[in-house]
């Protein structure tokens, strides 16, 4: 059970006279972690409001375990299992962290508890803080594991370690590999220590287009992915 999850096929995105994407092919297996790197413009928040819905390429396909789903209604893009983390952390500030777990799994359809949450999370400890209480990246947490609650096939995380110390990006980037035995997931990052220590298959987008596609290895050694993205 190693298939294809998600197959993106000559994305092409424009706003106005600006094509933001073109030509872009991504697929991604069926619980793997992929990550989308690029300077900032690149088109990666595009390329991920592509695959939720908010917006309808005018150009390829989207196939999401085997249906087309570009240009489908948000609403019913999530209800095939599509969760997506925005950057800006938005939890419940007044409920503990127990119960900001224990809403987000009344709506989905995940077997696991609260306390199995938790531990994957890593609050375990802060179950009965209140959520406005927690550090930046802890509610980052919480909002990975409020989305995981829904049970989605797919996470999408658009640039989840943005305000984050060094600590709590290597941290969120064990997070998501733990993740990865329950469901798929894809990063959009700019910050290149986290990507570094996610350290798995990455799409390189460059001015909207398709760029290349490694092992993050390959990725950083590669001269003109480092003129393109790292300036150098
Ligand atoms: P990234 O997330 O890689 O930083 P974005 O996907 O946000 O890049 O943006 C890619 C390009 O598309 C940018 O030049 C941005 O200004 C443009 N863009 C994004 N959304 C819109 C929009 N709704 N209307 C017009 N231009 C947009
Ligand atoms: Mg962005």
């Amino acid at each position: 059970m190693n298939g294809t999850l998600l197959q993106a096929e000559g994305i092409g995105m424009r706003f106005g006279g600006f094509q933001a994407l073109s030509g872009v092919d991504f697929d991604v297996k069926e619980n793997s972690v992929a990550c989308i790197i690029g300077p900032n413009g690149a088109g990666k928040s595009t390329f991920l409001n592509i695959i939720t819905g908010t917006l309808t390429p005018t150009a390829g396909t989207v196939r999401f375990a085997g249906q087309a789903i570009a240009g489908l209604a948000p609403h019913r893009i999530a209800r095939l299992g599509i969760a997506r983390k925005f950057q800006i952390p938005s939890v419940f500030p007044s409920m503990t962290v127990a119960e900001n777990v224990e809403v987000a799994l009344w709506g989905g359809r995940s077997p696991a508890g609260i306390d199995e949450m938790l531990e994957i999370i890593g609050l375990s400890r802060r179950r009965l803080d209140l959520a406005g209480d927690l550090a930046h990246g802890e509610k980052q947490w919480l909002e990975i594991g409020m989305a995981i609650a829904t049970g989605p096939k797919l996470l999408l995380l658009d640039e989840p370690t943005a305000g984050m110390t060094p600590e709590e990006t290597r941290a969120t980037a064990e997070l998501i590999h733990r993740l990865s035995n329950r469901c798929t997931v894809v990063a959009v990052e700019h910050d290149i220590n986290f990507v570094r220590a996610l350290d798995t298959d990455t799409l390189v987008l460059h001015q909207g287009q398709f760029f290349r596609r490694a092992p993050f290895v390959e990725i950083e050694a590669d001269e003109a992915v480092r003129d393109v993205y790292l300036g150098r």
